[in-house]
C-alpha cells in the first residue's frame, strides 16, 4: 500500500531543491507531474517538470474528470492529474504532490490519509531576503510575492509535518525520515500483524 505525500512551501523556501535531493536518495517515491497553463521556464521539460497545456486543454481535462484538484495561481492554472498519481501508486511507489496550500487542503479532504508536509524558511527575515534577492524585479512585484508568502505561511498549522530549510541535507533527511516512519505504520504492515497471529 502506497502513501500520498503533499509538499507545500511558499516561493523562496527551496522546495524544488529539497525534493530533487529527496528523489536522488530514494526509489520508493516519485513526483506526480502536475499540469499547468504557464509557459515553461528555461530548462523545464514537458512531461517531466509539468505537463504544459493550453487553457483549452486544461479545461477539457477538468470536465473529463481527469484532474483531482486545481487552482489558479499568479494568473495560471495548476492541477493534479489523476493519471500521474495513479501511475505512481499502481507501480507501488509513494506519490509526492508538490502543490500550493489550497490544493493541499483539497487533497486532504479527498484523501484524509494523505500526509501533508510544509517546508518553512529558517526565519521570516531570511525568506524576505531570498525573495528580494531573486533578481531585478520591481518593488511592487517583490511586495506581492512577500504578501503571497505571508498568506501561504498561515496554512502551515493545517499540515501534519513541518520541515525547516536551514541546511539542505537536514531538510532532505527530515523528509526521508517522514517517508520511512509512514511506511512503518502498522496499517501499512498488515502482513506482519498477520504473520504472528
Ligand atoms: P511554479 O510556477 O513556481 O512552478 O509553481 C507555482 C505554485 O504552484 C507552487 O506553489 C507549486 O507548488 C504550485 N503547484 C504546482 N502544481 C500544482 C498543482 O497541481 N496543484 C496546485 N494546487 N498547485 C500546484
Amino acid at each position: 500500500m502506497s502513501n500520498l505525500f503533499v509538499v507545500s512551501a511558499p516561493a523562496g523556501c527551496g522546495k524544488d531543491t529539497i525534493l530533487a535531493g529527496v528523489l536522488q536518495k530514494t526509489d520508493s517515491a516519485g513526483y506526480a507531474v502536475s499540469a499547468t497553463t504557464r509557459t515553461p521556464r528555461e530548462g523545464e521539460i514537458n512531461g517531466v517538470h509539468y505537463h504544459f497545456l493550453t487553457v483549452e486543454d486544461f479545461k477539457s481535462r477538468i470536465s473529463n474528470g481527469e484532474v483531482l484538484e486545481y487552482t489558479e495561481y499568479c494568473g495560471n492554472f495548476y492541477g493534479t492529474l489523476k493519471s500521474s498519481v495513479d501511475a505512481l501508486l499502481n507501480s507501488g511507489k509513494d506519490a509526492i504532490l508538490k502543490i500550493e496550500v489550497e490544493g493541499a487542503m483539497n487533497i486532504k479532504k479527498q484523501f484524509p490519509e494523505a500526509k501533508l508536509i510544509f517546508i518553512l524558511p529558517p526565519s521570516w527575515e531570511i525568506l524576505e531576503n531570498r525573495l528580494r534577492g531573486r533578481g531585478t524585479e520591481s518593488e511592487e512585484k517583490i511586495r506581492e510575492r512577500i504578501a503571497q508568502a505571508r498568506t501561504e505561511l498561515k496554512f502551515a498549522e493545517n499540515y501534519d509535518y513541518l520541515v525547516v530549510n536551514d541546511k539542505l541535507e537536514t531538510a532532505v533527511g527530515d523528509i526521508l525520515s517522514i517517508f520511512r516512519a509512514e511506511s512503518l505504520r502498522k496499517e501499512r504492515r498488515t502482513e506482519l500483524l498477520g504473520a504472528f497471529k
